[in-house]
């Protein structure tokens, strides 16, 4: 089963081409950098704990099929650092454009849909690389790192085509906003999916006209959370939405939707902004006989602010927004679970750059692999954790030999 993953990525993502990429400047005696890159990358695949256990396994010689032999912990960190972190965004990228070229993306209604979300990674309580960020909580100063990743979200599948780090400012005593890292992050999406994306979906922090402007300079829509609290910026929707009629109302089962759409608003300058407001009701009979017969409801309520025309529908920009949730749910959640491994592995702006890029990369082929038409019924109904396991058992058993295939003989 692994050997499948493997020869699929390898053939399909040209994993060769990348390995190519690192080399070692001249003179260079140390240990090849490509067989560190593939020993992180594959150890990313297997999600092993830390580089201790990167070691040991070497020196049961898991790694054979890919010309690692016993690497020490010390080896493999100091190594790490000296690979240029461009090199892991160029990976994240390779895996996002084949993606987007074989159509694999999942669309919303038809729509390619990208979610940008920060996340915030290695919380600890000293400040360990020079790329650390710090805020104050109850008078202890606390230093962490914080990323802004852009992902495909729809039903299907996801797939993560780049992240920015958010940056301490220079000499002064404020880190930078996430909404600078969010810009760098939309020009660069902009470089390599110009014509891939329709719409940008985010969370209320970048409810503000300058993201929206950006987005729509780009040639993209925005869709972005908006809340309750923010609703004057805009005329009186709440006045509004006394008298309107809802455009969408579903009911399924204990559950009703209703959804209004406000066309035609605007916000100083910019014009033709529409806000979506929706309602979701959920019935349930109580059970027990102390309850016998009654019911109790819970609503839920949202509002998303929307550069998009007539032409999407209400109930469209209800399913993006919706869909956010899969960044979080699918790449953060699973991502975080590994992701705190980074003092294991050495608190280094090159290695957490590459463990970050090596990880993204990883769980977004595993996304991808799972969820391909042509995988068996057994593994494509597996969960998860039940594949990565299969293939961390699989690793010392591999027939095929990954060094000459990935080129990783020379530099
Ligand atoms: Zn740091």
């Amino acid at each position: 089963m692994l050997r499948q993953f493997l020869n699929a990525i390898t053939k399909i993502f040209d994993l060769p081409a990348w390995f190519k990429m690192i080399r070692s400047t001249e003179g260079d005696m140390g240990y090849p950098l490509r067989l560190v890159a593939a020993l992180v990358l594959v150890g990313a695949l297997l999600q092993t704990r830390s580089v201790e256990q990167l070691e040991r396994w070497s020196q049961r010689g898991r790694f054979k099929r890919f010309g690692i032999g016993p690497i020490s912990a010390d080896t493999i960190r100091r190594r790490l650092a000296q690979i240029p972190p461009a090199v892991w965004h160029q990976l994240i990228r390779q895996v996002g454009q084949k993606l987007a070229r074989n159509r694999t993306w999942t669309r919303i209604d038809g729509l390619r849909v990208v979610a940008l979300d920060g996340v915030e990674l290695f919380v600890q309580h000293s400040v360990t690389c020079q790329e650390c960020l710090h805020r104050t909580v109850q008078g202890m100063t606390e230093w962490f790192h914080r990323i802004v990743v852009a992902s495909t979200v729809g039903p299907r599948r996801q797939a993560v085509l780049e992240w920015e780090s958010v940056h301490p400012a220079d000499g002064s005593d404020k880190n930078e906003g996430e909404s600078t890292a969010a810009y760098r992050l939309l020009a660069t999406l902009y470089r390599h999916y110009h014509h891939q994306i329709e719409v940008i979906v985010a969370d209320a922090l970048y409810c503000n006209r300058v993201f929206l402007q950006k987005v729509l300079d780009y040639g993209w829509q925005a869709v972005v959370r908006l809340k309750d609290e923010r609703l004057t910026i805009l005329r009186d929707v709440k006045g509004l939405l006394q008298q309107a009629l809802p455009v969408v109302t579903q009911q399924w089962g204990q559950e009703l939707l209703q959804i209004w759409d406000f066309p035609g608003l605007s916000w100083g300058s910019m014009e033709n902004l529409r806000v979506i407001y929706w309602t979701r009701t959920v019935t349930k009979h109580r059970r027990g006989k102390t309850y016998r017969g009654q019911t109790f409801t819970k609503v839920y309520h949202g509002w998303a602010l929307t550069t998009c025309g007539p032409a999407v529908s209400a109930e469209t920009v209800w399913r993006i927004m919706h869909h956010r949730w899969d960044l979080e749910n699918c790449v953060f959640r699973q991502g975080k679970s590994t992701w705190k491994l980074a003092h294991c592995f050495g608190h280094d702006p090159a290695i957490i750059e590459a463990l970050i890029g090596a990880q993204l990369a990883a769980l977004t082929w595993w996304i991808w692999w799972s969820t391909r038409d042509i995988l068996s019924p057994a593994l494509a109904q597996a969960p998860r954790i039940d594949l990565l396991e299969r293939a961390q058992e699989n690793l010392g058993f591999l027939r095929t030999n990954y060094q000459e295939w990935w080129c990783l003989q020379s530099t």
